[in-house]
């Protein structure tokens, strides 16, 4: 997937999350949402030619010649497993939201990769097997069109948590 896939995946799971969530104040949100943005787009850093990866250049192909792309950094295990070891660190309040963003954003990368033919490793480091759950070609119609469909339903949520529309009666609060 590309990073408007991704970063439009990310703020759709930060939305949702947060509209769960309630009475959080605008500014917690706001942290939460930007959590959400950084993490549905950081697993691609291990590509030279992502949006991320070309933002981080030098640090991006260093991270691709040691691990790779799409293994270590798309790898669900290695993500369970650093939130449960640095979830503990976090005891400043605002810093523990815009972590748990961050990895709700990396969960959203996961799951939209794992809809591409390329698949994800889902037991990596265990097995380097890719698993796909779906057919969608990066920078397909496809993915023009599921992009499309999250872009809509985001803007509709942001309509409905500004109190503008009610069409999603989840957001209400
Ligand atoms: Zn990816």
């Amino acid at each position: 997937m590309n990073y408007k896939t991704h970063i439009n995946g990310g703020i759709l799971a930060g939305l949702y999350m947060n509209c769960q969530m309630i009475h959080m104040p605008f500014s917690s949100t706001a942290i939460f949402l930007g959590g959400a943005f950084v993490g549905s787009i950081f697993p691609d850093i291990d590509h030279g030619n992502s949006y991320i990866g070309k933002k981080t250049k030098g640090v991006s192909k260093a991270i691709n010649k040691l691990a790779g792309h799409r293994k270590l950094f798309h790898a669900p295990l290695v993500y369970l497993f650093l939130y449960s070891a640095v979830i503990g660190m976090f005891i400043n309040k605002f810093m523990l939201i815009g972590i748990k963003g961050v990895f709700l954003g990396i969960l959203s990368h996961l799951v939209l990769d794992s809809l591409t033919v390329g698949g994800l490793p889902w037991f990596y480091p265990f097995s380097k097997k890719r698993f796909s759950i779906g057919m969608i070609k990066t920078n397909s119609k496809i993915e023009d069109i599921l992009c499309g469909m999250l872009i809509c339903i985001n803007v509709v949520i942001l309509l409905d948590m500004f109190h503008i529309t009610s069409i999603f009666t989840f957001t209400h609060r």
